[in-house]
Order: C-alpha cells, then sequence, then structure tokens
C-alpha cells in the first residue's frame, strides 16, 4: 500500500533534535523554541510568533486572545477542519457558515458578505489545501464592517497571495506543524500577529497565564500549550526546506493531474486564480456526477483495493452530528451546495514529501491503470 502521506525526515533533522537533546533543552522553555518562533515568524514577514503544541491549539488561542463575547457571530467556511469550529462554539460565539467556490473549493466571498450581520465580529479565513482565499475581497469586507479577520493558513505555509506571505493578511494568523504539513514537528503548530500588545496576550495565555514578576499567581485561566524544544529543533531544520517542499508537492500534483485528466468524471482543484498560485498542500479529487463511484468512498475502497492509499474531503461542519440537538447556536448560508458536494465526492492522493520519484511514478501508475480498468 502506498500511504497518503510519508514525512520526509533527514539526518540533518535527527542530528538538530539529538542536539537539542544533549544541550539539556527538552522542555518548551528555552532559546531553541524562541528561535524557532523567529524562523516562523520570519518565513511569513511577521513580527512575532508564538509556537503551540498543535494547529488546533493555535486556534483556540488565538480566539481566545481577542475580545469576543457569547452571541458574537463569526463568519467561517464549512468546507474545513473541525478545529476551525471548536473555539468558537466552546466561547459561546454563533458560527455562521459560509459555502465552497465550486473551482477553488475557498470560502464564497459573496456569502460572507450577505452573511454580516450586526452581530458579526469576526471573520475566520482558512486557505483550502493550498490554494489561497480570496484575501483581498475579505479583507476589504472586513474593515468595512470593522472586523477581525483570524487567517488560518496551516494548509498554505509557503504559498504566497499577490506577492505577499499567506499567514500575513490577519490581524492573527494560525499554522499546525502536524506531520502532513509543509514544514512539520510531528505535531505543532503558531500563533503569528504584528500586534506586541496581543503576542504578549497569547504568550500568557499559552503558559497558564503565570504572572510575569510573579509566578503561581493568575490574574485569567491560560492553558498550558507549550510545544517543546526538541520539536522546534526539528521545525528550525525543516524550516531549511519549506520552499522547495512547496515546489515538490507542485511537482507531484502536476504528475498526478497530467495523467488523469483524460477521465472525464475527475475534478482538481483550481490550479490557480488571479492573485495565487495552488501550492497543493494535497492532490484532492473530486467525482463529477458522471463517475463511475456513487461517492469518495466507493472510489477510495477501489484504491485501496490497487494499493493505494487515500484520505477523504472534510466533512462540512454544518452537518457535522455535533450541531444537531439545539445545544449549539448557528447559521447557514443559503445555499451549502459545494460543500456537501465535496464532502461526499471527494479524496485525497498519495503526495508525501518523503515519497521517492520512483514510489510516486508507480503511485500514478496505479492509480490510472485501476481507474482506466473501469472502461472509463
Ligand atoms: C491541520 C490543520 C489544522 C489543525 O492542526 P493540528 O495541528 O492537526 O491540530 C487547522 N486548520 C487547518 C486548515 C488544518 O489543515
Amino acid at each position: 500500500m502506498i500511504p497518503v502521506n510519508i514525512p520526509d525526515v533527514r539526518q540533518e533533522d535527527v542530528d538538530a533534535v539529538s542536539q537539542c537533546l544533549l544541550d539539556g533543552w527538552i522542555s518548551g522553555e528555552g532559546p531553541v523554541v524562541a528561535e524557532f518562533e523567529k524562523v516562523v515568524a520570519h518565513s511569513v514577514g511577521r513580527q512575532h510568533g508564538i509556537a503551540v503544541s498543535n494547529g488546533s491549539d493555535a486556534l483556540d488561542l488565538a480566539f481566545a486572545a481577542i475580545p469576543l463575547k457569547p452571541g458574537d457571530e463569526v463568519i467561517l467556511p464549512s468546507f474545513t477542519i473541525i478545529s476551525c469550529l471548536a473555539p468558537i462554539l466552546r466561547m459561546g460565539l454563533v458560527p455562521v457558515f459560509v459555502d465552497a467556490d465550486p473551482l477553488t473549493w475557498n470560502m464564497r466571498v459573496d456569502q460572507v458578505e450577505a452573511s454580516i450581520s450586526p452581530k458579526t465580529r469576526a471573520i475566520l479565513m482558512v486557505h483550502l489545501y493550498g490554494l489561497a482565499a480570496e484575501v483581498r475581497s475579505i479583507l476589504d469586507l472586513a474593515e468595512t464592517h470593522g472586523l477581525i479577520v483570524i487567517e488560518d493558513a496551516a494548509e498554505a505555509h509557503g504559498i504566497e497571495y499577490e506577492g505577499q506571505p499567506c499567514g500575513s493578511f490577519g490581524h492573527l494568523s494560525t499554522f499546525s506543524f502536524y506531520a502532513n504539513k509543509n514544514l512539520t514537528t510531528g505535531e505543532g503548530g503558531m500563533v503569528l500577529t504584528d500586534d506586541p500588545v496581543l503576542a504578549d496576550r497569547l504568550r500568557l495565555l499559552r503558559n497558564l497565564s503565570f504572572r510575569p514578576e510573579k509566578r503561581f499567581v493568575h490574574d485569567e485561566l491560560g492553558w498550558n500549550m507549550r510545544l517543546t524544544s526538541p520539536q522546534a529543533a526539528l521545525g528550525i531544520s525543516q524550516a531549511a526546506r519549506l520552499q522547495s517542499n512547496v515546489l515538490r508537492r507542485r511537482e507531484i500534483a502536476k504528475k498526478y493531474i497530467d495523467a488523469m485528466s483524460h477521465f472525464p468524471w475527475v475534478q482538481f482543484q483550481a490550479e490557480s486564480h488571479e492573485r495565487s498560485q495552488n501550492g497543493y498542500w494535497v492532490v484532492g479529487v473530486k467525482l463529477l456526477s458522471n463517475s463511475p463511484f456513487s461517492n469518495a468512498v466507493e472510489a477510495m475502497t477501489f484504491l485501496a483495493e490497487h494499493g493505494i492509499g487515500t484520505r477523504p474531503f472534510f466533512f462540512p461542519l454544518h452537518k457535522q452530528p455535533l450541531l444537531e440537538g439545539g445545544h449549539y447556536q448557528f447559521r447557514i448560508a443559503a445555499d451549502m451546495g459545494v460543500s456537501e458536494d465535496l464532502g461526499e465526492n471527494g479524496f485525497y492522493l498519495p503526495n508525501g514529501l518523503g515519497m521517492s520519484d520512483q514510489m510516486l511514478a508507480e503511485s500514478v501508475d496505479r492509480t490510472v491503470q485501476a481507474l482506466t480498468s473501469l472502461g472509463g
């Protein structure tokens, strides 16, 4: 079986982690984490980075650090990971879901605009699967209506929009360094901002809100979300390959797309839009209605029988069982059809950065041969 992700861990990464351990930096305090924060902030042109345990924590921390109160509305795409919704619900905020664009699969700006109400306070802008969201229009709307923008750039590390790095646009931006991200620490995440006051607040909340001048005295509740130093050492080493990783992802996607474009029932995410080029964090495939499979699960089972590992797309947030039963308030835009279609008919193919050229060729061949054997 060719796994959907093989991480790229090299000897230089192992050496960096070993050195960190031998130097005695094993907790989340100390210079290695601080150095990693600088490296990542620099990679996206931001002033301050606050490293945390994972990308979900980064979102929790970002939301906790801004002045929002229960009942405030936050606009977000439905087609994204649960980590985007969790902080909103935990804080008693009201999620307002918008649909995905049928070509870019990113949040629909017309629906963002139509969803703004007197209670709207923030927009969670997510770059999906390596293609930048419609940043300019979203920032303009936010400015017009006085809204905070939180930018989830976990899938767009190293990608640019209008020549500027994704992760440099929101009042706060968040990253994940999970095993399949463009820069990985196994588990890890970061919140970035240019606002020094906000940065101090994020650091406090990350570290149990110890009073800086009097440890073990707390003015409010924080968390322990610290990233460990050995993880940070891995991250510093990985960061040197961020740009080449993005190029490799594009190369991988191109191989699949070139080999599969003759299947009339396969749709890939847009390769670009006028302001950004897709970094193909994943090679997503959506089945069209004339496909020989009735849904993604059927196609994934079939490909697994041919030794191809896959993962399903996100299941739309507005359809999550946890929203049933009326415990949480939420609103949805008028039409959510694209998110539902993507959730039902989308999956992605093996594209790990640790995959050799030979394994990639094998994966593309097997996929094409398996699909061709269907007669389509
Ligand atoms: C991976 C990811 C996260 C969550 O990160 P974890 O490190 O897995 O908690 C959040 N948002 C997006 C868009 C992601 O892709």
